[in-house]
């Protein structure tokens, strides 16, 4: 089962993921965290992604196509994967179904979270990732507290993205180049389109409900 979470930045692709995983027994594949990863590595490649990341661009079809193939090569997590924050452009669209054909393998369904732009930016500037078990957070709409989160609150980090002027420009790349792939997955019936506003547990159900009918 491969499925494709898609949405414009802090439209809560992850925090919808992170849920999924558990219930579905799928594998979180983030184009985002696996380029932070690389950041954090500091190698030469670390600080070209840093550069693109920090500016609110795409980091390069190569190597987004190299984290990837790595990915579908790992036999543990290549079954069942849900994908969050990729493909980000129809050229890395069209690459993933080649690589699933491959291996006679097929997308099972797009996900398409709608958010409108003033809360985006709400959402963005709130963020906060839990560093070590990964939970993602809002200061100012989902405060991690003693119930929600087992971990000290030292390790709540704001990504270096998340800031006023670098949003702007994710959510103009996000328009030019990532929006047009909705048409490509529509034209093969693979949309569906959920009311990212709704309450989390409520989008939650919402998805879980596609996501069991297609596993029957
Ligand atoms: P968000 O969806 O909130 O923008 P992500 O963590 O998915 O956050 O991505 C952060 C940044 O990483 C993006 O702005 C972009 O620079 C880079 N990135 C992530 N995924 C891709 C991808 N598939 N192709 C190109 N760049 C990517």
């Amino acid at each position: 089962m491969y499925i494709i979470l898609f949405g414009p930045p802090g439209a809560g692709k992850g925090t919808q993921a992170n849920k999924l995983v558990n219930e579905f027994n799928l594998h979180k594949v983030s184009t985002g965290d696996l380029l932070r990863e690389e950041v954090k590595n500091k190698t030469e490649e670390g600080k070209v992604i840093k550069l693109k990341i920090d500016k609110g661009s795409l980091v390069s079809d190569t190597i987004i196509s190299n984290l990837i193939k790595k990915v579908l090569l790992n036999k543990d997590i290549n079954q069942r994967i849900i994908f969050d924050g990729y493909p980000r452009n129809l050229n890395q669209a069209k690459e993933l179904d080649l690589l699933l054909k491959k291996n006679k393998r097929l997308i099972s369904c797009v996900l398409s979270l709608a958010v409108d732009k003033e809360s985006l930016v709400k959402r963005v500037l709130g963020r906060q990732i839990c560093s070590k078990c990964g939970l993602i957070f809002n200061k100012y709409f989902k405060p991690a507290n003693k119930i929600n989160h087992e971990c000290d609150s030292k390790f709540l980090e704001t990504r270096s993205d998340d800031n006023e002027l670098t949003i702007k420009n994710r959510f103009d790349t996000y328009v030019a180049k990532t929006l047009p792939i909705l048409n490509y997955y529509r034209d093969q019936n693979l949309l569906h389109e959920v009311n990212g506003m709704a309450k989390i547990d409520d989008i939650y159900m919402e998805i879980r409900g596609i996501i069991a009918s297609i596993e029957t």
